[in-house]
């Protein structure tokens, strides 16, 4: 099979009943998450993700799903430079929304 240098992420399905708790958390600290359009722009130039597996719009889109494995670990990679929220297209403050997402995360043992 020839590498392409990137995997395919494997297909997951949403549980629509889970505890929508932490997200209505989430959205009431960082509001402009609200905005966000799935654009992938803050992935494709986060520092991080340069060194790392690190994919700054998987996790807050896995967490908007409601799935919260290895998030909190995976959130330790970020460097919280900021470029990510210069580039968004939509004025989402990631930065601050990583800060809240490990806050929220560790408040609801997640
Ligand atoms: S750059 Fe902004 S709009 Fe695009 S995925 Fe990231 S947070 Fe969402
Ligand atoms: S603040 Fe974190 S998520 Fe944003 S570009 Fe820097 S390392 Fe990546």
């Amino acid at each position: 099979m020839i590498d392409f240098g990137f995997q395919i992420n494997c297909g997951h399905s949403i549980n629509l009943d889970i505890d929508r708790f932490p997200l209505k958390q989430l959205e009431e600290t960082v509001g402009s998450f609200r905005k966000c359009i799935r654009c992938g722009t803050c992935t494709a130039t986060c520092s991080a993700a340069q060194f790392t597996d690190f994919n700054i719009r998987k996790i807050h889109t896995t967490f908007y799903s409601g799935i919260y494995d290895e998030l909190a670990d995976s959130l330790k990679q970020c460097m919280l430079c900021g470029k990510c929220t210069l580039v968004c297209p939509r004025g989402v403050n990631l930065r601050f929304l990583v800060i809240s997402l490990r806050k929220i995360l560790k408040e609801n043992n997640l």
